[in-house]
């Protein structure tokens, strides 16, 4: 997957690609699917969610530039795996999700992996995660018409936050960096991502 997927299309970050060969991706897809775990495709996760490519979930991970030292806030955990990969280069990970059958599940993977510095909670994460802002980076793996107000305000100076947005079908991968108080703003690339629901979102699935 690493050498084959990410490095010949650009992944360079040396703890992303550290972090892509560790964590055992095929523990967060259903057993039927076990065998397509570490294909160049994202796969059904139930609840008509999706994991992520693993191309994306490198692309994304990179694009944070974390150095290890960071918390980092995530919205829509999914299968538990962009949290995973986080876990392994910065300090804390929030990861928030809207469906509670994902989030125990979820739950359960990082229980069983020892992945100590992961915490969740079942909520909407466009209204962000208060508790514990301000956070270095943010990342939105779902994809919503616009950047939620909560998640700039409860994101660091300077911090990165990488989203999708755009329509329900098509978005551009943004990121947005915080830097004495401006923001500036760059599209990565064209994405697709399920939908981003909640106040700050889409209306409904
Ligand atoms: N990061 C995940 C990708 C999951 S797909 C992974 O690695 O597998 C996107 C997820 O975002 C879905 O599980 C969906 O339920 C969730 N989601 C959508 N809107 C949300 C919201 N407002 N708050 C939290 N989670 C949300």
């Amino acid at each position: 997957m690493v050498d084959e997927q990410l490095i010949p299309r650009g992944i360079h970050n040396l703890q992303t690609l550290e972090a892509m060969r560790t964590v055992p991706r095929h523990l967060f897809v259903e057993d039927a699917m076990k065998d397509q775990a570490y294909g160049d495709f994202p796969l059904p996760i139930g609840r008509g969610q999706t994991i992520s490519q693993p191309y994306i979930v490198a692309l994304m991970t990179q694009t944070l530039g974390l150095k290890g030292h960071e918390s980092v806030l995530e919205i829509g955990t999914g299968s538990g795996y962009q949290a995973a990969i986080l876990s392994q280069i910065c300090a804390k990970v929030y990861t928030v999700e809207r469906v509670d059958s994902l989030l125990v599940e979820a739950r359960k993977i990082f229980d069983s992996l020892h992945y100590l510095n992961i915490l969740t909670k079942l909520d909407d994460g466009t209204n962000g995660w208060p508790e514990f802002a301000p956070y270095d980076a943010i990342i939105v793996t779902a994809g919503g018409p616009r950047v939620p107000e909560p998640l700039l305000e409860q994101l660091a100076d300077p911090g990165v936050l990488v989203i999708p947005v755009g329509d329900r079908g098509v978005q551009d991968l943004r990121r947005v960096s915080k830097k004495d108080g401006q923001m500036t703003e760059k599209t990565i690339e064209f994405v697709r991502f399920v939908s981003l629901i909640g106040d700050h979102g889409w209306e409904s699935g």
